[in-house]
Order: structure tokens, then C-alpha cells, then sequence
């Protein structure tokens, strides 16, 4: 079959040989795969992976083949897959339930191959099916919705918390926006696409910043914050230079929650964290059953997202395009 395997260096499209199935597992053959920030970390050499991997991790497909310890009725089903493969139900975390934190988990797409090939094989706990209404291109968008949702599994709001700030405008930024004005919150956003700023002004938030062009982004939240500063601010960015801009722009008692996994390595404001009592959050893999109930009843719209598809023979000019369109929000990979 054919595969884009990342070598250490780039992303080449290969011939490899189909994988075979265990008893616990599925044959998915995949109809669609998201092009993700990590990925892109990954072929920067930013986040370290074992090589050659096939890469991809937000991705659906049909199941075509299942093994002797699975369901039958899945065979035919479209599904997408959770990423946390591996697990040993057993240790410390997975006793707790807490499976995407187990100590033997290995990330499909990051640790072992992913999802860009015609085919991918999946232990059967991982999969989910993907509702009537969802086409495969949307249903890419669950995994990264997941942990738009996992914001708030991780940091519950309180009474006081009534606005967030939102730093990044990127594929989960813009599904978190969507995620935030769900639960009653005023939302402003700060970006530095004047394209990607409209479709959040679209999607409900309150008040937009251009980071080009607003000279002190931390004054201004303030200003559209009764003079304290946001609630709430998230960096989905990955940008360095955002992160004391991020402090500055978060009230006194707030709450900071980083979600980007761009393999950074930033230098932050401690000492105002500590004096003025912020919070640290963060959050990655979340709830897919909470995605998949937003995507399906319209609370959450991903059509606006998909900027580019390719056919899997167009892998290598998709990354290549990837960072170079600061317009871009999700590339998505189309199988026939
Ligand atoms: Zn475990």
C-alpha cells in the first residue's frame, strides 16, 4: 500500500506492506486524515520521533477487517480512532480510568504509524463511530475538538469566570472558541490573520485582536475586561513570543491553560504567576464522545475550517504549503 513516511528528514510518499491485523484489533481503510500542528513539529525535528514512522493521527476510515476478538457488527462501520495505543490497563493512571495518561501509551502517528496510508490497523478500545451526518473530511476534526473540550474537563469554570482570552487562531483555536461561547463565556481572540479573525467573529467571539497591528495586547484585553485582564487565557499558538504577552493579558487569581504541543521550550514570567496567584492549566486528548455530540448536533462547525484536501499523492506539496499560507487552518488528506 501506499504510506507518507516521515525518514528523520521529510515526508516522502512510499510503497509499504499492509499491516496485519491482531485479534484486538481493526482494519480501518482510511478515507481521510487532518494535517496537525504536531505533525509539522515532528518533520522540524521539534518533537523527537522514532523513523521511519508513517505519520497522521486525526483521521476516519471504514472498518474493512476485523479480528477474531472483535464485534462482528463493526465490520463496515465508519469510525474515527482515539490515539492512545498501547495501553496496559494496568498501571497507576488506567486503574484510575485515566487511559490517555498510561505509562505504556505509545501516540498513533507520533510513536508508532499513523494514519497516512490506505490503510491502518487499530485495537478495537480506540474506535468510535462517526454519525450519519458527519462526512469523513469533518469527522478528522474530532480528535482536536476532543481537546478543545478537554480545556474545560481540566479546569472546571467557576462563577467568576465569565471571559477567556484566546491566543492562536489555528485549527483548535478557532474549535475552541466555538467550545468557550458554548459554555456562556465572553470570548476574545488574538491572531494574526485578518481571515482566521473573521471566521472567530463568525463563530460568536466578542472582540478581536490583530496582533500586527495592536501595539499592547495585554492593555487591550484589559480594556474589553473591566481594567483586570481575562478570567481565562489559552495558548493554542505555539508561539514563543505569545507566552508573557499571556501572562500580562491574565487577571490577578486567573486562570493560564496551554494546549499547544509545538515541543517548546519558552522562557515565562514566574514571579508574576507566583505574585499575582495565576493558575497553570493544561490539557491534551480529550472526551470523543463529547466531540462527536457537538459535531453531530451543529453546536460545533468545522466546514469553515478545511482550508486545502489533497489526494495522499499530493503528501509531500501539503506539508511543504502547510506553514507557508498563514491562512491555512486544516489541510486535510482525501483517500478515493
Ligand atoms: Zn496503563
Amino acid at each position: 500500500m501506499k504510506a507518507a513516511v516521515f525518514d528523520g528528514e521529510t515526508v516522502k510518499l512510499k510503497e509499504v506492506s499492509e499491516p496485519q491485523i491482531l485479534d484486538s484489533q481493526v482494519l480501518i481503510k482510511v478515507k481521510a486524515v487532518g494535517i496537525c500542528g504536531t505533525d509539522i513539529a515532528i518533520i522540524k525535528g521539534d518533537l523527537p520521533t522514532p523513523t521511519p514512522i508513517i505519520l497522521g493521527h486525526e483521521f476516519s476510515g471504514e472498518i474493512v477487517q476485523v479480528g477474531s476478538n472483535v464485534d462482528k457488527s463493526w465490520l463496515g462501520k465508519r469510525v474515527t480512532s482515539e490515539i492512545n495505543t498501547n495501553i496496559d490497563f494496568d498501571c497507576y493512571y488506567c486503574q484510575r480510568g485515566l487511559y490517555t495518561q498510561c505509562i505504556s501509551r505509545k501516540p498513533i502517528g507520533i510513536d508508532v504509524d499513523g494514519a497516512l496510508a490506505e490503510f491502518i490497523a487499530v485495537e478495537s478500545y480506540l474506535i468510535h463511530e462517526i454519525p450519519r451526518e458527519l462526512s469523513f473530511e469533518e469527522a478528522t476534526f474530532i480528535e482536536p475538538l476532543a481537546a478543545a473540550y478537554q480545556t474545560f474537563v481540566m479546569m472546571p469554570l467557576n462563577r467568576d469566570d465569565k471571559n477567556i482570552a484566546i491566543f492562536g487562531l489555528g485549527k483548535l483555536g478557532l474549535l475552541l472558541v466555538q467550545v468557550a461561547i458554548n459554555e456562556g463565556l465572553k470570548v476574545i481572540v488574538v491572531d494574526g490573520s485578518d481571515k482566521k479573525l473573521a471566521l472567530a467573529k463568525k463563530f460568536g467571539a466578542d472582540h478581536l485582536i490583530n496582533r500586527k497591528s495592536c501595539l499592547n495586547i495585554p492593555e487591550e484585553i484589559k480594556k474589553h475586561t473591566n481594567n483586570l485582564g481575562a478570567d481565562i487565557v489559552v495558548d493554542t499558538s505555539g508561539n514563543p513570543d505569545a507566552l508573557n504577552n499571556i501572562v500580562n493579558s491574565c487577571r490577578t487569581r486567573g486562570k493560564i491553560h496551554a494546549k499547544s504541543t509545538h515541543g517548546l521550550d519558552v522562557p515565562i514570567n514566574l514571579t508574576d504567576i507566583v505574585v499575582r496567584e495565576i493558575t497553570v492549566y493544561s490539557s491534551r486528548c480529550g472526551p470523543f464522545e463529547l466531540a462527536i455530540k457537538g459535531l453531530k448536533t451543529g453546536k460545533i462547525q468545522v466546514k469553515d475550517l478545511i482550508s486545502k484536501i489533497y489526494p495522499l499523492s499530493g503528501i509531500e506539496e501539503a506539508f511543504n504549503s502547510y506553514e507557508k499560507d498563514k491562512n491555512n487552518i486544516k489541510t486535510i488528506i482525501k483517500f478515493e
